[in-house]
């Protein structure tokens, strides 16, 4: 597929698109080919793939606005959108394993979802999670190999050549760090003098190992976030078979028996449904799709009873296996204060709490600023500091997605659990040594001047992990891809059991990957894509 081209600059485009879509919006129709329900990560991809057929007419439906503001556009401006009106601002139950606290659970809201607010890393997983959904699927389509090659086609890449692993011809632009931090050098040049190994980028060989650290491949282009929403969506969003609906929420799912026929939105203060003649396609990330599954009548036959919601199929798994990376971010102090660039997160690390794994389990990003939970941070918070975002890529504890209500708008119980596997307690103490050998290390000497947090000295003891412990905002695996009774979709992302429905986002990986998950989300989007096409001959 090529990318939509037409002669004029990009001021043109701008106003074709702002045209089209005001023309599309204010004359809705009551049925779509396709309604595809979000439109982050994994949606922007499925609509856009759709749209390329002429015949296909496609309806993206968003809750939240544009992307047009520089807290998106601007690389560096990523952290001013949580709590923001660009964030839907989850918060996590009050969590025993953390000492009681209730964890924030940030999730983009708005055209690009979580690749509009997020710090633009992109990681692709490892072979042996791929490998892994495979297995649970049954399908070798998803396994590395064959993931792989969708990577290659659609990525864009602007670092050293790498024709085994890196594509150079697709929508996604992406390019290592222009002009790094000395600071991002610092972490290359501590991890190889602890042995483990310094690669040209993180996405070829080191994503088949036992790990290894690399400067952080962005979606960054001319200075700008590349969102996929951006690479995808946007450049196609002057055709007339494609409208973008914002500002309007999903509340259901419409069944005519167990086939889904389209979907009841909510905008401008109006309810109306739509129709969807060919399928529809939920895109809304790992905390709303479950909800709104639930709220349409798919999920445990009891819980959905309780709620007095009318049973459409007994899916006991939906909003189970909430899955996440945690994080005890690790703080120094310059010893001359130095601003962030880029985004301001420029290496990356990954590497195993035990040598007798065969794949890493600890995920490290470098963040050239300070970033504590709100109790670490009693520990004192230099005034020109960077942390190191040190956390689990395979932890253990698995969480839970309920309705609070049966109000679409109101937000679902995240029983996020984390910690609660005692195995996690004992991969995060391996975790935060490795990051105080690291920042300790001769190679930031240059640059630090104290450990700010834990602190120089300063026993690790259990309640610092409890104290410590943040999202990496990777939720996932809430409407898992499988064949047993507890899974949601089967490996044509088709919810079991009913008709007309796919679920293609981070709610359907059977468990979290290793690395940051808004690539994997883009592959959930190809893969829907893919098989959308090849059902209906596309
Ligand atoms: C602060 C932050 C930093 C992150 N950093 C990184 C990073 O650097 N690299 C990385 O790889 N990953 C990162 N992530 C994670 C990554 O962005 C997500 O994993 C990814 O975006 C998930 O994709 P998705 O398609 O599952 O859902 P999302 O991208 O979350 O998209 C879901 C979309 O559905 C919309 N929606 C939800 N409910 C409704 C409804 N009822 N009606 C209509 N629309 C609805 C949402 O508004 C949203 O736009 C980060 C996330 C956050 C929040």
């Amino acid at each position: 597929m090529t990318d939509h081209f037409r002669f004029g600059d990009a001021g043109d485009l701008d106003r074709r698109v702002r045209e089209n879509q005001a023309q599309r919006s204010a004359n809705l129709k009551p049925a779509y080919d396709f309604i595809v329900c979000g439109a982050g990560a994994a949606g922007s991809v499925i609509a856009r793939r759709l749209a390329e057929n002429p015949a296909c007419d496609v309806l993206l439906i968003e809750a939240g606005g544009s992307d047009e503001a520089e807290s998106v556009l601007d690389p560096g401006l990523w952290p001013t959108n949580l709590g923001s009106k660009r964030d839907w601002g989850f918060q996590a139950e009050p969590n025993p394993h953390l000492g009681g606290r209730a964890l924030p659970m940030s999730m983009g809201k708005g055209l690009g979802g979580g690749s509009s607010v997020n710090v633009m890393v992109w990681a692709r997983g490892h072979r042996s999670d791929w490998d892994h959904f495979a297995a649970q699927s049954g399908d070798r389509g998803w396994g590395h190999e064959a993931v792989l090659d969708i990577y290659r086609r659609i990525e864009n890449w602007q670092g050293t050549p790498d024709p085994q692993y890196r594509g150079t011809a697709g929508l996604v632009w992406i390019e290592p760090p222009r002009d790094p931090s000395p600071l991002a050098g610092a972490l290359l040049d501590a991890a190889e003098a602890l042995g483990i190994p310094r690669f040209d980028n993180p996405n070829g060989q080191m994503m088949e190992g036992t790990g290894g650290a690399a400067f952080t491949d962005m979606l960054v282009r001319d200075g700008r976030r590349h969102s996929l929403y951006r690479a995808y969506v946007r450049p196609f969003a002057d055709r007339p078979n494609l409208t973008i609906l914002t500002d309007t929420l999903v509340r259901r799912i419409v069944f005519d028996g167990r086939r889904a026929t389209g979907v009841e939105i909510e905008r401008a203060s109006s309810i109306l449904t739509i129709a969807a003649s060919t399928e529809v396609i939920i895109s809304m990330g790992a905390i709303n799709t479950p909800k709104l599954l639930m709220l349409s009548g798919l999920g445990d036959r009891d819980e959905l009873a309780r709620h007095g919601i009318p049973l459409v199929r007994h899916l006991p798994g939906v909003g189970h296996n909430l899955q996440d990376h945690v994080s005890f971010g690790c703080t120094w102090e310059y010893r001359e204060p130095m601003a962030p660039r880029n985004s301001g997160s420029e290496a990356t690390l990954y590497w195993k709490s035990r040598p007798d794994l065969e794949a890493p389990d600890l995920l490290f990003c470098q963040v050239e600023f300070p970033v504590p939970s709100e109790r670490t941070a009693m520990r004192g918070v230099p005034a020109h500091g960077w942390t190191m975002f040190a956390g689990l890529a395979h932890p253990h504890s698995r969480g839970q997605v309920r309705l609070r209500s049966t109000d679409p708008s109101a937000s679902p119980i995240v029983d996020a659990n984390m910690m609660s596997d005692p195995r996690d307690m004992e991969a995060a103490h391996a975790c935060v040594k490795l990051c105080r050998d690291l920042g300790n290390s001769d190679a930031f000497t240059p640059y630090v001047g104290r450990e700010a947090i834990p602190g120089v000295g300063s026993e690790i003891d259990d309640s610092f992990i409890r104290d410590a412990a943040v999202t990496y905002w990777h939720q996932c695996g809430t409407a898992r891809m499988g064949l047993d009774d507890m899974s949601v979709v089967d490996a044509t992302l088709a919810v079991h059991g009913v008709e007309g429905l796919r679920v293609a986002d981070g709610s359907i990986l059977p468990k979290v990957t290793t690395g940051n998950t808004q690539a994997p989300c883009a592959i959930v989007g190809e893969r829907a894509a893919e098989m959308l096409r090849s059902r209906y001959g596309l």
